[in-house]
């Protein structure tokens, strides 16, 4: 069958490709143990689940709503930045999306002509790359910096978007106050737009998460703000999030996302309001960050990795170059001789690293997926030697 041009030059999510093998390994009753991605093992929230259950007992009329989301979600959405954010913006500037992934897919859509560019920095959520290539754009990858300079940020050169990720996945980098400056000015002196993707914010182990737009004049400067119910509320399936944009930008995504998918579910809108107001599963943070120290300590004592404490995120982001710079390579047998699925760096632009997701199984399967990967680099080691 001839497909489009277009979506021949695509490729498929990394992330999403790497756990669906790792899945149908499972569904053919092999023991893999997926790292592969993020999925709590905690549930919804207990307000997202009376939210659900009072919306249920009434008569389940699931209405049509508003493209962008029901007007009083929108508000209440508004209420939530204003208290957690600092922000004020009015419900016109709201867009309830199908999840952060559709908030990026229509906010670059609408900002961006095919062959604009857009600047990523590395490493990075594959879905940036994904999304920008579907939309035919010219992708700067950029080194992260520890620290974001102006000097660097000038380096970059002129683009239509820059996507910054903060809380940062994989390395869990949470941009200091002083950074969100040097970003701001950047705003102010180019006529580029930042689109910020906040979807960890409240999965914070060390410092303080900022909003971009708390710190600028975000509607002036074209500032997008990106927010997701699946990480911080641990509501991976519900695929609900918003955007926060200028209201010339909050219409045109709403022309898109009309055509697509109207409006986000209205059950995952009820379950929205719920959580965004507020209702973060109990003891979720300090289970992560547990889980987190746990991993460390078994992987501190390997000489062929190295990997620095997260200061948020469900992710360790491990330099594996010690070992082999054939990440992609490592991965795959990984996941063919041990059964465990991660992600190889090549996927988040920087091969030579892996990402592991740390909180989805039990601690048991926890610890024997670690074990597994510790004992496949021992047997890499051993057989380069002999
Ligand atoms: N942004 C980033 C950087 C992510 O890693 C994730 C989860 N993998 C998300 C957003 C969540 O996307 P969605 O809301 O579409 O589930």
């Amino acid at each position: 069958m001839k497909l489009s041009d277009r979506i021949n030059r695509s490729r498929p999510l990394a992330t999403t490709a790497m756990h669906g093998r790792a899945d149908a390994l499972r569904e053919a009753g092999e023991p893999v143990i997926d790292f592969s991605i993020a999925i709590s093992h905690f549930p919804a929230p207990a307000a997202v689940r009376e939210a659900i259950a009072h919306e249920a007992g009434r008569e389940c009329i699931l209405p049509y709503t508003d493209v962008g989301g029901a007007v009083d979600v929108r508000a209440s959405l508004c209420a939530k930045l204003r208290a957690e954010n600092g922000i004020e913006a009015t419900p016109d500037e709201v867009v309830v999306t199908n999840g952060a992934k559709q908030a990026l897919y229509e906010a670059l859509f609408a900002l961006t002509d095919p062959g604009d560019t857009v600047i990523v920095f590395r490493p990075h959520w594959p879905a940036y790359v994904t999304t920008a290539q579907l939309l035919g754009l010219r992708i700067v990858l950029a080194d992260l910096p520890d620290s974001l300079t102006p000097e660097a940020l000038d380096a970059l050169g002129p683009a239509r978007v820059l996507i910054v990720n903060n809380p940062h996945n994989p390395t869990g980098k949470v941009y200091t106050l002083e950074e969100l400056g040097h970003l701001r000015d950047w705003a102010q002196r180019s006529s580029g737009h930042i689109v910020v993707d906040e979807s960890y914010e409240h999965l914070i182990f060390n410092g303080n998460h900022t909003s971009l737009a708390s710190l600028c004049d975000w509607r002036k400067l074209g500032v997008v703000t990106i927010f997701s119910a699946s990480q911080s509320y641990a509501m991976m399936g519900w695929r609900v999030g918003f955007a926060l944009a200028p209201r010339p930008l909050a219409r045109a995504m709403h022309t898109l996302q009309g055509p697509i998918t109207a409006a986000a579910p209205w059950l995952s809108q009820v379950a929205a309001r719920a959580a965004f107001a507020g209702g973060r599963p109990g003891g979720m943070l300090e289970d992560y960050h547990a889980r987190r120290d746990l991993v460390l300590d078994m992987l501190a004592p390997v000489p062929w990795i190295t990997m620095a404490p997260p200061d948020s995120g469900p992710y360790l982001w491990g330099d594996i170059r010690a070992l082999t710079s054939d990440t992609l390579g490592f991965a795959e047998s990984l996941l063919e001789e041990e059964g465990v699925a991660l992600m190889p760096g090549d996927a988040l632009g920087v091969p030579g690293f892996i990402r592991i997701g740390y909180i989805s199984d039990d601690i048991v399967t926890l610890r024997e997926g670690v074990r597994r990967i510790v004992a496949y680099g021992e047997y890499l080691r051993a057989a380069a030697r002999a």
